[in-house]
């Protein structure tokens, strides 16, 4: 007798998480679905090309061996891969049987409430997010064992929840006996009130006081809550003394939370603490990209660049940004031009975020580097100059969605090539140099919040 679907797939997925394991690769398995078989092939669906191109590439042969193993499968001699993202609706992953195959014990284990999307796999790195990046990693690796809590702050929509539930994912994957909560601060503390209020605070306290993994989002609302803290003081420390992992994140670091208890404070400060930054221009882009990627959209890198350069802040931003053009195309059917996404998002970014001229950003870095405005523009060849110089054209292009040629004539006339070519090397060196990319981000943000 074949094995039940069911049983089918919780093997498969066995195996796949194995796989998985041995590449240390964190691949979402619910982004595979077994489908039919026909004339010894069989069809397996996946969400996009990344999952379909590496599994092809790591698990292929393991896979085929593997279903052979199975009476149902023994014939099968060719995978044909199906992406089909439409299958992979949430409505499709409350389905997966999961959860489902009759063992009670099992199914309070495999449960979680994270977002399918937040994914180390689809988390894009740049400079700006790379120490949270490797520090949210390393947690994953190990959790509980090492620097506890991670503390992860920065401006709005740049991808704090992603990175704090890709942990969650990550060790959810490895092992599903833990028991991964993601909270926010706003339910957290909605769920103390109302226990106290229905006299059931110990029905609350057993709640957080089991979980493995307590990731909890935008601690910043913690503060003025004198009772929340206190009793979210005491849940930190039990699950702290166990050795259970602590994710928190905020808008500010924990010096800067006023009105958040001493305890709170000095607790969090010993910890893993990251920041994440304001994304530049390659990183806007590459996440474009991918996102472009992922939902089968043909559009050119000088168009999706384009896009990038028009919303510099907020990536929660560039993804609308990126949706509207998009959308505009599939439903118009036009050909997208430079102009019309200028026309579609001319109203989009915010107006909370400060429009920076090339002008503002020569006079940002004349001031920063103590260097004349004026011989910055000019074609004086000093070695003083020459850094500042680069540094501005760089800020130019990742801020003010001006062209090179543009950026080129703002600084005296010069070609866009020179322009291009300080592009490169300030990359360069933000990349190779830890303090150049300190005074960076430095100038950066003080034009961005000033
Ligand atoms: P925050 O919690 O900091 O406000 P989010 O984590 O909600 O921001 O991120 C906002 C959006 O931007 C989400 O859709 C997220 O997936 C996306 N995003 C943020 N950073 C990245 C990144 N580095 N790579 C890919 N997507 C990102
Ligand atoms: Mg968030």
């Amino acid at each position: 007798m074949g094995l039940s679907k069911k049983k089918q797939w919780e093997l498969f997925e066995e195996q796949l998480r194995y796989e998985i394991e041995k590449t240390g690769t964190p691949v979402l398995l619910k982004q595979v679905l077994v489908g039919d078989l026909i004339n010894n092939e069989l069809n397996i669906l996946v969400r996009d090309n990344y999952t379909k191109n590496s599994i092809e590439r790591r698990f292929l042969k393991n896979l085929l061996e593997f279903l052979n193993k199975y009476e149902e499968y023994k014939l099968v001699n060719s995978i044909k891969f199906i992406v089909n993202p439409d299958k992979f609706t949430l409505e499709d992953y409350k389905e997966q049987p999961v959860s489902d195959f009759g063992d009670n014990s099992r199914q309070e284990e495999v449960t979680h409430n994270l977002n399918e999307k937040y994914t180390f796999d689809s988390f894009v790195v740049g400079s700006s997010n790379e120490l949270a990046h490797a520090y949210a990693v390393a947690v994953a690796k190990e959790p509980g064992t090492k620097s506890n809590p991670l503390f992860i702050y920065g401006g709005s929509g740049l991808g704090k929840t992603h990175l704090m539930q890709a942990i969650g994912h990550y060790i959810f994957n490895k092992s599903r006996k833990k028991r991964v909560t993601y909270v926010s601060t706003e339910e957290f503390t909605n769920d103390f009130i109302e226990s106290v209020q229905s006299n059931r605070i110990n029905k609350f306290r057993e709640k957080y006081r089991k979980i493995d993994v307590l990731l909890i989002d935008d601690i910043q609302f913690l503060t003025g809550k004198e009772q929340t803290q206190n009793e979210f003081f005491h849940t930190f420390n039990v699950l702290y003394e166990e050795k259970k992992q602590i994710v928190l994140t905020s808008d500010k670091p924990p010096a800067k939370l006023d009105k958040l208890e001493e305890r709170l404070v000095s607790r969090f400060k010993a910890g893993l603490i990251a920041d994440i930054q304001k994304p530049n221009l390659e990183l806007r882009t590459a996440i474009l990209q991918k996102e472009a990627k992922k939902l089968n959209i043909v559009i050119s890198n000088e168009l999706i660049e384009h896009i990038a350069s028009k919303v510099v802040s907020n990536i929660r931003e560039l993804e609308g940004a990126f949706n509207t053009v998009v959308s505009y195309r599939s439903i118009t059917g036009k050909e997208l031009t430079e102009d019309i996404i200028d026309n579609l998002l001319k109203d989009f970014v915010s107006d909370k975020i400060k429009k920076v001229s090339i002008n503002d950003i020569q006079k940002e870095v004349a001031d920063y580097y103590s260097v004349d405005y004026d011989d910055l523009l000019s074609q004086k060849r000093d070695k003083f100059l020459i850094i500042p110089r680069q540094m501005a054209m760089y800020l130019s292009r990742d801020l003010t969605g001006s062209s090179l040629p543009q950026i080129g004539k703002e600084f005296g006339k010069k070609d866009h090539t020179t322009v291009l070519h300080a592009c490169k090397k300030i990359e360069q060196i933000i990349n190779e140099d830890e303090d150049f990319k300190k005074a960076f981000q430095e100038i950066r943000r003080s034009l961005l919040e000033n």
